[in-house]
């Protein structure tokens, strides 16, 4: 096992210094398929990536990743790339804070394979990545002008990458600063509706999730919605259309809670006359775990099921659209599976936002066949088709529903593009090739 470098435990702003004091101003690792080896941009960065690929938590051969530093504020613009084989890498740019080097780095990969896994077993013909900017605490955050600027840049920063990854919206970033990652890009997608985007994707979103907790009905042969119980955790822009499908649905009742007085007023009185029981929470309260319930619908924040949940758990089905919803992938996936939980795996479900904006380039009709498949019983990769065939094979194998998912999407990320065959790869090779972290 390889002694982590030093390096990696550095601060944002204490790496930026490493950096600068070494003359490194962008930079790149690099896997190298053949040899079986992580290649830095630079002898100095070396170590870092013999860590990473002898670690192997988070570094699951992924093609590449590429770093720039901000030329004004000291943040890092970051393209996370893990695999490009079903087309572009796509996945949105999360603007977020890192204690250290380290967490910057395996948020990075961990949130790139998440979307190659999520993009492959929607059926789209699009690769996995991640863009990240590391935001330095010294600047304000909320300031447009210093937001304008870091995402322009970050558009600009796209275009050096000769659209080996295609950019989207994603935590921390919203669709105005899309606009501004547009005007220095074409590698976008997600861009505000005027500009020719797709617009908010939360009503598709819990349509999806309406398709996920059928199939798991079904599964389970409880029938329909019709006169289910469902526990909702969040009522935002998910939650809210959720609750009103799952009536359309006639469900018997709803109970949702919501951290926010405002999503609570504003819910209360949209779904007044019908039987919802809305409570306004502390951020850490967990009676919405013990509701009696048939589906548990997490719709709020991640890392929710764990040790501390899990067993307070009544409901049969547990499936929302909040991202990463497992704390531990595998314990707490076994867990819920132990406990004889049908698990819906997040990844699967909660696709509707990448499948609505993902082919923005390709323009809009009504009624969207491509977006409506997904919705439907007869597509293979529907979410309703996906998620019956993760539960059969978890159930005839007897293991948890999320590593059959992954298993699954694993084989059909490896799946090259009909038309462009595995290009992002070989545009990785000439930005290698050009000297990317010179120019
Ligand atoms: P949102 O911010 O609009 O809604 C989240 C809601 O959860 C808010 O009302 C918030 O007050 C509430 N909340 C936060 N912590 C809570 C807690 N501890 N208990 C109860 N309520 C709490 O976000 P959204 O767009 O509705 O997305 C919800 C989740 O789904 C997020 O995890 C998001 O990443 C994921 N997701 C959303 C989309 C989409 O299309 N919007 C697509 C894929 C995944």
């Amino acid at each position: 096992m390889i002694e982590k470098p030093g390096i990696l435990s550095a601060t944002l702003t204490e790496f930026i210094k490493f950096l600068k004091q070494e003359n490194i101003k962008k930079f790149f690792f690099v896997y190298d398929f053949e040899k079986k080896n992580l290649k830095a941009s630079h002898p100095q960065l070396q170590p870092v990536a013999d860590f990473f690929i002898d670690d192997k938590r988070d570094f699951i051969e992924h093609e590449g990743w590429f770093c720039k530093i901000s030329d004004e504020y000291d943040m890092l613009l970051g393209a996370f790339i893990h695999r490009t084989n079903r087309g572009q890498a796509a996945g949105g740019v999360r603007y977020w804070s890192y204690d250290t080097i380290e967490d910057y780095f395996r948020d990075g990969l961990r949130l790139g394979a998440g979307m190659t896994f999520k993009n492959a077993l929607a059926g789209l013909w699009w690769g996995g990545g991640k863009g990240v900017i590391a935001h330095n605490p010294e600047f304000d955050k909320l300031n447009p002008e210093i937001r304008s600027k870091i995402y322009r840049e970050y558009g600009l920063f796209m275009s050096t990458l000769n659209g080996c990854y295609v950019t989207a919206e994603d935590v921390g970033t919203s669709v105005e600063d899309m606009a501004n990652v547009f005007s220095g890009t074409r590698f976008t997608t997600c861009i505000p509706p005027k500009f020719g985007g797709s617009g908010n994707p939360s009503t598709p979103t819990a349509m999806g999730i309406i398709s996920g907790m059928e199939a798991a009905l079904e599964f389970l042969q409880m029938g329909t919605l019709k006169d289910k119980t469902v526990a909702i955790q969040g009522m935002g822009h998910v939650g809210e259309p959720l609750i009103q499908f799952l009536f359309e649905k006639n469900v018997i009742k709803v109970v949702g809670t919501d951290i926010n007085p405002a999503h609570i007023g504003y819910v209360k009185k949209k779904f007044s006359g019908k039987n919802i029981d809305c409570r306004l929470v502390k951020k850490n309260d967990l009676s919405i775990f013990s509701e009696e319930c048939d589906i548990f619908s997490p719709n709020a924040t991640g890392a929710i099921l764990n040790k501390k949940t899990t067993p307070l758990l009544k409901a049969k089905i547990v499936c929302g659209a909040a991202n990463n919803q497992l704390e531990d992938m595998h314990s707490d996936g076994k867990l819920l599976h132990d406990r004889g939980i049908i698990y819906v795996p997040d990844f699967l479900t909660n696709r509707m936002g990448i499948v609505t904006c993902a082919n923005e380039q390709y323009g809009y009709v009504d009624n969207d066949p491509l977006i409506q498949d997904h919705f439907s019983r007869d597509w293979e990769h529907s979410i309703f088709n996906s998620a019956k065939q993760v539960l059969k094979e978890s159930k005839e194998k007897n293991i948890p529903t999320a590593e059959i998912a992954l298993k699954i999407a694993d084989e059909l990320s490896r799946v090259n593009h009909p038309l462009f065959g595995h290009r992002g790869k070989e545009i990785i090779k000439s930005l290698v090739v050009n000297n990317w972290h010179l120019y």
